[in-house]
């Protein structure tokens, strides 16, 4: 079973900030800005590339949800999901990252 599957079980801890019937959110465990967490669905999708159209725009609508609940809706937020192999997907089960908390830098570097 992969790693956030076993996330979604219990069977591995989590910082768990927010979760509903299709997606649960929690910390990342290597914080790379003030707030760092991952939204994944509970199902397992592997990446970006498998998920239908609907179960993206429940996400989005999960995603807004969490930003208002951190206050950071306004102030604002980063949103990444790295795909396969080029895109430095380490973790095959889709999840956005969301980082925020603090004004961030320019990403666009190797
Ligand atoms: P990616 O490179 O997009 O696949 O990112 C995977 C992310 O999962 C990384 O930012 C890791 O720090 C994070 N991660 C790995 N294991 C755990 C874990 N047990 N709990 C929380 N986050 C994790």
């Amino acid at each position: 079973m992969c790693l956030f599957c076993k996330i979604v079980d219990g069977d591995i801890p989590s910082k768990k900030i927010y979760e509903d019937d299709e997606f649960l959110c929690f910390e990342d465990i290597n914080r790379l800005s003030k707030i760092h967490i991952l939204i994944i669905p509970k199902k397992h999708i592997e990446s970006f590339e498998d998920i239908l159209p609907q179960t993206m725009a429940n996400m989005t609508k999960t995603i807004q949800t969490i930003t208002k609940k951190l206050d950071i809706n306004k102030s604002g937020y980063r949103l990444i999901t790295n795909i396969a192999k080029d895109g430095g997907q380490e973790v095959k089960h889709l999840h956005f990252h969301l980082l925020s908390g603090e004004k961030l830098g320019a990403m666009y570097k190797k």
